[in-house]
């Protein structure tokens, strides 16, 4: 597949009568550089790796002269066709068209892959951002790690420190997987259309697996910072913590009754989730399992 610069992306989408759908998020990297420092910085060099949202293959083609397999999944049908034509003879890259979202991750991995370590690597459509993450770290496939680009205000939230004003739930979560680091900022020129804000690409290497421990704990951290201004008690037991239990597993912690969930870290918020795992009386009314902790 031929390399991607931002006048190729414009050629082809007016060749097919492509316009970018700002909903779905289709800002195109048309920098190769950045491309290439994304393949090196993730290390696909003959490993098996998973891309959502391939596009118009900037990336992908990269992917695919490194990659031992690489499956592109795909929602939109127009730039899902393109990609299919182009790289019709890469006999090592499957294309599917479908939403990441809808897509059972497991099922994916069993079909395509041979058993071995899999990398996620994308430039990730901003709007799904943090659901797709999550998708990836709660499936049970032997994920080894993940480089993603994302709005530079959620790469500082995945890396924030408890404490800081960009550490939430969304941090603690994902800190529960592994150490997330900034690996370079993308700036607006790199895409074509220019989107309105900065990027960076983030690497994650993932020391845990999913399972139902860490879907206990996203439970718990969900419950945890469920109503910002509310203290980590009234969190818990909003969610159906007994009051006495809560009380007991902050005392033993050393962690003050009226601290907000936002001063804890990762590894804490873990210990607080293991000493009250069988301490949710009921399921509390407001506290919804998908709520996103953005
Ligand atoms: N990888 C390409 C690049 O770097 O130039 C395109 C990246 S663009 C930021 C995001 C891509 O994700 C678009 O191609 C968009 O159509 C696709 N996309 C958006 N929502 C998706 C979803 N739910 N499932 C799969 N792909 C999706």
């Amino acid at each position: 597949m031929e390399h991607i610069t931002a006048t190729k992306v414009k050629a082809i989408l007016s060749q097919k009568g492509f316009s970018p759908l700002k909903q779905l998020g289709q800002n195109f990297l048309v920098d190769e550089n950045i491309t290439t420092a994304i393949v090196k910085a993730a290390g696909a060099q003959e490993q098996n790796v998973i891309e959502v949202g391939p596009g118009l293959g900037a990336l992908t083609g990269k992917l695919s002269e490194a990659a031992k397999k690489l499956v592109a999944v795909e929602i939109d049908r127009g730039l899902f066709g393109y990609l299919k034509e182009a790289l019709a003879n890469e006999r090592h890259v499957a294309l599917i068209n479908q939403d990441i979202l809808k897509t059972d991750i497991e099922d994916l991995y069993k079909t395509q892959f041979d058993g071995t370590d899999v990398l996620l690597i994308a430039n990730l459509p901003y709007y799904i951002t943090s659901a797709v993450i999550m998708h990836f770290l709660l499936a049970d496939i032997p994920l080894k790690r993940m480089v993603v680009m994302v709005q530079k205000e959620v790469a500082e939230r995945l890396c924030a420190q408890p404490g800081t004003a960009a550490y939430g739930g969304l941090s603690a979560m994902v800190q529960y997987f592994g150490r997330p680091e900034t690996v370079m900022k993308v700036a607006p020129g790199c895409f074509y259309p220019r989107p309105d804000v900065e990027s960076a690409v983030v690497r994650l290497e993932i020391e845990k697996t999913a399972g139902e421990e860490s879907r206990r704990f996203i439970a718990f951290v969900k419950a945890c910072f469920a109503m910002k201004r509310k203290t980590l008690v009234n969190n818990l037991i909003k969610a159906g913590y007994d009051k006495t239990a809560v009380l007991t597993a902050l005392g033993q912690a050393n962690i003050d009754e009226m601290a907000r969930a936002e001063s804890l870290s990762s590894e804490t918020l873990q210990i607080l989730s293991a000493r009250l795992a069988d301490k949710r009386q009921s399921m509390g009314s407001t506290v919804s399992e998908t709520h996103d902790c953005e």
